[in-house]
C-alpha cells in the first residue's frame, strides 16, 4: 500500500486579500505535495481560509455587507488565485462551512468532556487586532505583540487548562526534535513554554461572529481554537464519515509562517492532547518575504501581489524564484529586478537553452529520434562524468528537498545543467554534425544522447518546483505525461533509444528590460484598483491594499459658485488616529515620520511638523488624519494620508485635536 502523506498550509485570514507572502507558503506546500505524488505517496494537500473573529465583524460594520458576504468575497479571491497558479490542493476548507462548525463544536465538547475546559471570570487586556488576551495593565495599554492599544474586558469565559500541558509539551519537544523546524523556532518555543503556561481563555461573549459554544450559544469559540481545528475538520472530524481522518491524520507536514509558531507549536498540540488525538509529525516555519529588503505591510504600502509576476513571467518563474532565491526558514528579500535576473539566468539561458539546443540538434542531425550512443570507439571519460554527476544529483538533490532545503536542491540540479552545457561546448556536436563519416556520426550520437538523458533527469527532478514548463520539456522529449513518472525509479540510462521527439518550442522566452517596468506599473495600478474596490466595500474595509485612494483633486468636484456640496465634502475621509511612533526623518529638518493607529490599521504618515513638535511629545496623542489621500513619497518614505493642522501664515503648524476623548478610528463629518 502507498505511504500516506498529509500536508497543510495555514488557513489564510480573510481580513486581507491574497498577496505574494500567502502565495509563497502555498507554493512551497504545492512543490512538496507534487514531489510526494511523484514518489508514489497517497498525498493529501489542504489549504483554506480563516473567516471568524472580532476583527472581521468590526471591519464590515461600516460596509453594509454581512461578515459572511465579506468572507465569501475574500475567500473566493484566494481560491481563484490558487487555481490560476495551478496549485494542486485536494481540499479548500472554510471556517464558515457547516462541516467545519460541526467539527469545532465536537472538538470543544471532547476537550470539555475530558476535563480540560472550565468556566471562569477574566479581567484583563485584549488586543482586537491580534485576537489575543495579552499581558498588559490598564485601559489602552499597548499590546506587546503589535503595539496597538488594548481594551479592558471583564467577562465570564471558558478556559482551557493549558497549564496542565507544560510538562507534556516539553517532553514532546525533547522526544521529537523534528516536531518544530527550524531549530531557532524550536528554541523560542521551548523557552516560552519553560517560562510557564497560564490557562487560556477560549470563548468570547462580547461579539457574535464565530462558532457558538455547544450548549451555551451566547459564547463564541476563540478564533484560534476555531482556526486550528481546520486541519482535522477538513478530514471529517466530528462527522459520521471519518475515513479520511483515519487515513491521513496525523499530518506529516504543517507549514506555517514564523509569526504563528506559538499557536501551532504550543496551543495546537495541547488541544490535540486534551482531545486524545495524535500529534502532527512536523510543524515547519518559514521566514518572512521582504520586498526590496523591507517588511511588506499595509502601513508601508509596499505589499506585492502574486498576480504581477504571474502576469509578466508566469507561475513557474515565481515558483522557481521563491524556492531558489530564499533560504527556506529564513527571511528573504525579493525585487522585480532580482526575479527577472534569476529568470533569465537560470530558466531562459540555463534549462531553456539546454533543452532547445539539445532537441534542435537531435531534430536536425537525427530526424528527431533519440540516437544510439556508441558502445565502443566514440565513448569518452567526459560522457561518463556527466552520467556520474547526474546520478549524484538525483540522490543529493532529492534528499535536500526533503529537508526543506529547496534552494540548495535547486542549486545542485542547476549544477547538472551547467555541467552539460560545458560538455556540449567542449565536444562541439555542431562541428561533428557537418561530417558524414561513421566515427563522427557515432560520436555525435553519443554526445546528443548524453545531453538528452541529462536533460530528462533534471526535468524530472525539478518538476515539483516548475511543473508547467517541465511538463512541456518532457513532451518535447517524446516522453508523455510527466505527472505519472515514478520519480523514485529515476536513474541514468532510462531514455529509450529511438524515442520520437515532440514538436520543439521555446519554454522560457527571454524577459527583456521592460519586464521590470511592467511589473512595477501593474503593482501601482493594482493598488489603485484595490482601493476603489475597498471603497465600495466601505471606508474601513480591511484590505492590505487600502493604502491609497483617489486623488483628492479628483474626488472634490467644485460647483460653479466656488462652493462644494455635502457629498463632495463626504468624499474626504477624516478620522481620529493615535500616534504610536514618531521620529525625525534623517536629512529633513521639517519632517517627522509617524505611525498612526486608525483602529483598523496603522499608517505611516510623513508630516512637516518637526519644527513645531518634538517627536516624543506626540506619541500617544490623538490627531486627525485625511485617510483617503493618495500616497506620496517624501524623502523616499511613503506617506499614507495627511495629518490635519492649522497653518498660520509665517507661524508654526498647530495640530487639530479634541477637548473630549474620542475613540481611535472615529470619522469626522
Ligand atoms: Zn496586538
Amino acid at each position: 500500500m502507498a505511504k500516506k502523506f498529509y500536508i497543510t498550509t495555514p488557513i489564510y485570514y480573510v481580513n486581507a486579500r491574497p498577496h505574494i507572502g500567502h502565495a509563497y507558503t502555498t507554493i512551497a506546500c504545492d512543490a512538496i505535495a507534487r514531489r510526494q505524488r511523484l514518489l508514489g505517496s497517497d498525498t493529501y494537500f489542504l489549504t483554506g481560509t480563516d473567516e471568524h473573529g472580532q476583527k472581521i465583524e468590526r471591519a464590515v460594520q461600516a460596509s453594509g455587507k454581512t461578515p459572511q458576504e465579506f468572507a465569501d468575497d475574500i475567500s473566493g479571491q484566494f481560491r481563484a488565485l490558487w487555481d490560476r497558479m495551478g496549485l494542486t490542493y485536494d481540499d479548500f476548507i472554510r471556517t464558515t462551512s457547516e462541516r467545519h462548525k460541526k467539527g469545532v463544536q465536537a472538538l470543544f465538547k471532547k476537550i470539555r468532556d475530558n476535563g480540560y475546559i472550565y468556566k471562569g471570570t477574566y479581567t484583563g487586556q485584549y488586543c482586537v487586532y491580534d485576537e489575543l488576551y495579552v499581558d498588559a495593565v490598564g485601559e489602552g495599554a499597548p499590546c506587546p505583540e503589535c503595539g496597538r492599544p488594548t481594551e479592558t474586558v471583564h467577562e465570564e469565559n471558558y478556559f482551557f487548562k493549558l497549564s496542565a500541558f507544560q510538562e507534556k509539551l516539553i517532553a514532546l519537544y525533547n522526544d521529537q526534535p523534528d516536531f518544530i523546524r527550524p531549530e531557532t523556532r524550536r528554541n523560542e518555543v521551548m523557552s516560552f513554554v519553560r517560562g510557564g503556561l497560564r490557562d487560556l481563555s477560549i470563548s468570547r461573549s462580547t461579539f457574535s461572529w464565530g462558532i457558538p459554544v455547544p450548549d451555551d450559544p451566547k459564547h463564541v469559540i476563540y478564533v484560534w481554537l476555531d482556526a486550528l481545528a481546520n486541519y482535522i475538520t477538513a478530514l471529517g472530524y466530528g462527522s459520521s464519515d471519518s475515513g479520511k481522518l483515519e487515513k491521513y491524520w496525523p499530518a506529516d507536514v504543517q507549514m506555517i509562517g514564523k509569526e504563528i509558531v506559538r499557536f501551532h507549536c504550543v496551543y495546537w498540540p495541547a488541544f490535540l492532547m486534551a482531545a486524545g488525538l495524535p500529534l502532527p509529525k512536523a510543524i515547519v516555519a518559514h521566514g518572512w518575504l521582504l520586498f526590496e529588503e523591507n517588511k511588506m505591510s499595509k502601513s508601508r504600502g509596499n505589499i506585492v501581489r502574486a498576480e504581477t509576476i504571474l502576469e509578466v513571467l508566469g507561475a513557474d518563474a515565481l515558483r522557481y524564484f521563491l524556492l531558489r532565491e530564499i533560504v527556506f526558514g529564513q527571511d528573504g528579500s525579493f525585487s522585480f529586478d532580482a526575479v527577472v535576473q534569476r529568470y533569465n539566468a537560470d530558466l531562459a539561458n540555463g534549462l531553456g537553452n539546454l533543452a532547445s539546443r539539445t532537441l534542435t540538434m537531435i531534430t536536425r542531425y537525427f530526424k528527431g529520434e533519440v540516437p544510439y550512443p556508441s558502445h565502443t570507439a566514440a565513448h569518452t571519460a567526459a560522457d561518463d562524468a556527466i552520467a556520474e554527476v547526474a546520478q549524484k544529483t538525483i540522490a543529493e538533490s532529492g534528499a535536500l528537498f526533503d529537508q526543506y532545503q529547496f534552494s540548495k536542491a535547486l542549486e545542485l540540479a542547476w549544477g547538472l545543467v551547467a555541467a552539460v552545457d560545458k560538455y556540449i561546448v567542449e565536444n562541439e556536436p555542431w562541428a561533428l554534425g557537418e561530417k558524414q563519416d561513421e566515427g563522427s556520426r557515432a560520436r555525435l550520437a553519443t554526445i546528443l544522447y548524453t545531453s538528452a538523458e541529462a536533460l530528462r533527469i533534471v526535468t524530472a527532478l525539478v518538476h515539483p518546483v516548475i511543473p508547467e514548463s517541465t511538463a512541456r520539456i518532457w513532451t518535447q522529449l517524446g516522453l508523455g505525461d510527466l505527472r505519472k513518472f515514478p520519480l523514485s525509479d529515476l536513474k541514468w540510462g532510462q531514455l529509450p533509444l529511438g524515442t520520437k521527439l515532440g514538436a520543439i518550442e521555446a519554454v522560457f522566452p527571454r524577459a527583456d528590460k521592460s519586464a521590470v517596468e511592467r511589473m512595477q506599473k501593474m503593482e501601482d495600478q493594482g493598488r489603485t484598483t484595490a482601493v476603489e474596490e475597498a471603497k465600495v466595500a466601505g471606508p474601513s474595509a480591511p484590505s492590505d491594499l487600502t493604502a491609497a485612494a483617489a486623488p483628492l483633486a479628483k474626488a472634490v468636484a467644485a460647483v460653479p459658485d466656488g462652493k462644494i456640496s455635502i457629498d463632495d465634502f463626504a468624499k474626504v475621509e477624516l478620522r481620529v488616529g493615535q500616534v504610536k511612533v514618531a521620529e525625525r526623518v534623517k536629512g529633513a529638518d521639517k519632517l517627522l515620520r509617524l505611525e498612526v493607529d486608525l483602529g483598523s490599521e496603522v499608517r505611516q504618515v510623513v508630516a512637516g511638523i518637526a519644527e513645531a513638535y518634538d517627536p516624543e511629545t506626540l506619541v500617544g496623542r490623538k490627531v486627525v488624519i485625511v485617510v483617503n489621500l493618495a500616497p506620496r513619497k517624501l524623502r523616499g518614505l511613503e506617506s499614507n494620508g495627511m495629518i490635519v493642522a492649522a497653518s498660520p501664515e509665517g507661524g508654526k503648524p498647530v495640530l487639530a485635536s479634541f477637548l473630549e476623548d474620542v475613540p481611535v478610528g472615529t470619522r469626522l463629518k
